[in-house]
């Protein structure tokens, strides 16, 4: 019998008892290769010993100071660390406990922002369907997964959804990469007119999709037209990067293969690397100085702001990831990954697109190729793969709702940065040996 409220009500998961380097060990000995770092989470791999030392070290120095008296060394020298890679302009970081927290963050920094520029009728969010950015109220509300949202909707915020950037669903037959990626700021341009231009404070988006539909690569020149319709407007662009930041696509900021710079930008997840819980917003000089000119004061915390232990945990990892080149090595071997997923897959019937950059991959699986009917959701198709993975020693992350939020699915895969090239090899056999068990029982 367990005490713990388990996601799953009727089921305890495996206890996991160890892990290191691409490996995690349960209690009856079984170890799982992880080709998800959870969701995404884990950049080093587990038990990194340079982490662990910082870590050590940081707790026999200063486990914890509140944010209201003290602030620490060593969350300057994470926040010194973020800003000297950020994208241009970038001047502060606020330090949070995960990815929700620093939704939460941006959009009420954004808010407030614009209370203090004397706009305080700007008060609607503009998001994407098939996003996911959170499961706390305000990033549940600019969320855009029917499903999640469902049960909660009577008591979100409002916001309005736009199309998401999904090529292989959305992309008309008629329209290049280019015009599908215009046709989609247009969209959003008659979303922020309907709305009143001067009513919206933010266009919130994951620069590159990843929880709800595995993995969603924005198409060329998409988020370019984006940014010069959020100019026209006022409106702020929030990056999402809590998934797809950190060098997980295979440069340290999923923006920058866009050419974009957001006003604000979210990360958490690989920032550090799953051996604490941490997240981060950074954001635009010109905001925080408003804010600073202002009232002074950003009307908003936590309890564990700058945590000194996330923070010693999150500079550890970054530093290793930029000393051993981490960024380009996942860059370099995502274009292998994506050649053995293809191999291993591209050709099987109920694959319907496999799509990704880095170490960031989603595979759709379809009834048909040619009609990409989606599975019955009773099927549990990517419950199944997942179950069935475990069982070969392969951890991944399937999900559903590749289809308006409620049917479809997906399977996501992350690999920490640190997968040799056999890894990647050893993901993409096993990964295949499961897809192919489940779906052709399903079919
Ligand atoms: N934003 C994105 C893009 C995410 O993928 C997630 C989590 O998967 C979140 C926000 C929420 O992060 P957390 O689960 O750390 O609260």
């Amino acid at each position: 019998m367990t005490h713990v409220f388990h996601r799953h009500l009727r089921q305890t998961p495996p206890v996991a008892v160890g892990s290191h380097g691409m490996f995690i060990r349960d209690a009856e000995g079984r170890e799982y290769l992880d080709a998800s770092g959870g969701a995404a989470v884990s950049s080093l791999g587990h038990a990194h010993p340079e982490v662990m030392a910082a870590m050590h070290a940081q707790i026999d120095r200063l486990a914890y100071a509140h944010t209201s008296f003290f602030t620490s060394e060593v969350a300057e020298q994470l926040a010194d660390e973020l800003i000297g890679s950020a994208p241009e302009g970038m001047s502060h970081v606020y330090l949070v406990s995960g990815g929700s927290e620093a939704v939460e963050s941006a959009l009420k920094m954004a808010r407030q922002y614009f209370v203090e520029i004397g706009q305080p009728q700007r008060t609607h969010f503009i998001a994407r369907r098939q996003s996911y950015h959170g499961n706390t109220l305000g990033a549940l509300a600019v969320g855009g997964n029917a499903w999640r949202r469902e049960p909660f909707a009577p008591i979100l915020v409002p916001a309005t959804h736009v199309s998401p950037c999904y090529p292989y669903r959305e992309q008309h037959a008629d329209e290049s990469a280019e015009q599908y990626g215009l046709r989609l700021a247009a969209e959003l341009e008659a979303a922020i007119l309907a709305q009143g231009a001067d009513r919206v404070i933010a266009f919130v988006a994951e620069t590159v999709g990843g929880a709800t539909a595995g993995v969603l690569t924005p198409v060329p020149g998409y988020f370019k037209a984006v940014r010069a319709v959020c100019d026209r407007y006022g409106v702020l662009l929030i990056l999402d990067e809590v998934m797809c930041g950190m060098g997980r696509t295979g440069s340290l900021h999923a923006c920058e293969q866009e050419g974009v710079v957001p006003d604000l930008m979210t990360v958490a997840k690989g920032l550090g690397g799953g051996y604490q819980p941490v997240g981060a917003v950074l954001a635009q000089r010109r905001i925080v100085e408003a804010m600073s000119k202002g009232s002074g004061f950003f009307q908003h915390g936590h309890t564990y702001l700058g945590h000194p232990m996330a923070c010693a945990a999150a500079l550890a990892v970054q530093q290793v990831m930029r000393r051993d080149g981490l960024v380009a090595k996942v860059r370099e071997d995502g274009l292998a990954f994506g050649r053995m997923l293809a191999d291993a897959l591209g050709a099987h019937p109920h694959v319907g697109d496999i799509r990704g950059r880095g170490f960031f991959w989603g595979i759709e699986l379809v009834v048909d190729r040619a009609s990409k009917a989606p599975f019955d959701p009773a099927l549990k198709v990517n419950a199944t793969v997942k179950k069935d993975a475990m069982s070969r020693g392969l951890l991944c992350y399937p999900f559903g709702g590749t289809v308006d939020g409620r049917q479809g699915d997906h399977v996501l895969l992350a690999p920490p940065f640190i997968a040799t090239r056999q890894d990647l090899q050893e993901i993409a056999a096993r990964l295949a040996a499961s897809i192919d068990a489940v779906t052709r029982a399903a079919a």
